[in-house]
């Protein structure tokens, strides 16, 4: 399910259609400096978001 919603990017704010997978992968990037590579090689395991950064789970070693 999708909510209009308006979040912090590394331009500005935005507006828009916002799901679960995507807040996460936008929390993810904000965390991560707004690089793509750093969310990958995240290394904050015991994140609850970890398993999710990439917006599906994860079957990257170490997750649950
Ligand atoms: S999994 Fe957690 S610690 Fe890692 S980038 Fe996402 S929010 Fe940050």
């Amino acid at each position: 399910m999708a909510v209009r919603h308006t979040w912090r990017t590394k331009d500005g704010l935005k507006t828009g259609e916002l799901t679960q997978a995507k807040a996460i992968r936008l929390k993810c990037l904000d965390c991560s400096g707004w690089n793509w590579k750093e969310v990958e090689l995240c290394p904050v395991k015991n994140c609850p978001l970890w398993p999710f950064r990439f917006g599906k789970p994860s079957k990257a070693k170490g997750a649950a």
